[in-house]
């Protein structure tokens, strides 16, 4: 094991400290904002990492980097055959190792992931509504998707984070129904903007639902006091006054948190990226398999650290959608 060798800080003072990775860019859902029908063009299975890959760059950015943060993200994470497998090998690194999912595999695979040592647990979660659940992510799913959230609480998964997207004119008529959802299943609900990753490229400024519209229209219903800064997490946060917990608002459009940004992100074929938005990847599964030291790996990551921008500029003329989509990318 080599000794941390420093923190990786980027030209605007940012330690990094949380590491994204993508393990499949698959997926069981069709997520209209995320994803198309059909068409996704799949990687081949050989281009896609190892767990023996995946487990070396994470250890170099634990150990030698001290990222304290992992999160295991897709495409869906939990369709990738072997997952628990991969999560028992990366807990024993010691960071706080999370998940984002759909949560439809979750009534299966939920207790062997917290076995395996998985600490946290974000499920998506956009409408409480059948028809539009099936609607939204193409699947008639939204009771295994329920049934995922229980048996994510019932396996000890504490809290349980709901994320949901909300669209203009597709579901922002439930964020008072999905935000007493949250309250009455003692899970936190983070609203998420949407945000131009689409693979339909329809993403368009009147699509997005501010934060500040989502705060408004939850106070009127159950009064709200803001909890203290956030630090480099990307949600703003909010207590319901009677105590029954907490609800947050990711605003990724609206009033974005670069200047707060200390994640960088790998891909499912090895592409490392400084931003969810970032236009450049570094390669590092050429020199995985290259043959490469830890050293070369760890000389390109800082490199490539040393482009991480300001943040991006999704509310200017000069913004450029990344060639990948949410889904390509891991989110
Ligand atoms: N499949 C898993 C899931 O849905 O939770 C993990 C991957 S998914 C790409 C990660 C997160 O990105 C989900 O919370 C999803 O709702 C969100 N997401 C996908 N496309 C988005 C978009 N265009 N804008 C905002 N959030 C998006
Ligand atoms: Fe799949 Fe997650 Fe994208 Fe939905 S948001 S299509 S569940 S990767």
């Amino acid at each position: 094991m080599n000794a941390v060798q420093g923190d990786l800080v980027d030209p605007f003072g940012r330690v990094i400290r949380d590491l994204r990775i993508s393990v499949t860019d698959r997926c069981n859902f069709r997520c209209t904002y995320c994803m198309p029908e059909e068409g996704m063009e799949w990687l081949d299975r050989d281009d896609v990492l190892s767990f023996e890959e995946i487990e070396r760059i994470s250890g170099l950015f634990v150990q030698r980097f001290g990222v304290e943060g992992i999160r295991l993200t897709g495409g869906e994470p939990t369709v990738r055959a072997g997952i628990v497998t991969l999560v028992e090998k990366l807990s024993h690194l010691g960071v706080d190792l999370a998940m984002t999912t759909n949560a439809s595999r979750l009534t299966a695979l939920a207790g062997d992931l917290k076995a395996a040592g998985l600490r946290r647990l974000n499920i998506s979660l956009d409408t409480l509504d059948r028809t539009r659940f099936a609607e939204m992510t193409r699947r008639d799913e939204l009771d295994r998707v329920l049934a995922g959230i229980d048996a994510a609480r019932d396996a000890g998964f504490d809290p349980v984070k709901v994320n949901a997207v909300i669209e203009r004119g597709v579901n922002d008529d439930e964020i008072v129904d999905l935000a007493r959802f949250g309250r009455e299943r003692g899970v936190e609900v983070r609203f998420i903007e949407f945000m131009p990753l689409d693979a339909s490229g329809e993403w368009g400024n009147e699509k997005v639902v501010g934060q500040d519209e989502i705060v408004e229209a939850i106070s009127a219903e159950f009064p709200l006091e803001p909890v203290a800064a956030r630090g480099a997490a990307p949600a703003d946060r909010w207590r319901y006054v009677d105590g029954l917990g907490t609800v947050g608002v990711i605003p990724s459009v609206t009033k974005p948190f670069c200047g707060d940004c200390d994640r960088v992100r790998l891909t499912a074929e090895g592409q490392f990226r400084t931003c969810l938005f970032a236009t450049d990847e570094f390669d590092l599964r050429s020199l995985l398999r290259g043959g490469a030291t830890d050293d070369e790996i760890a000389d390109k990551i800082i490199s490539a650290v040393s482009t991480k921008w300001a943040g991006h500029q999704i509310n200017q003329v000069t913004f450029t959608r990344p060639a990948r989509t949410m889904s390509q990318i891991g989110g």
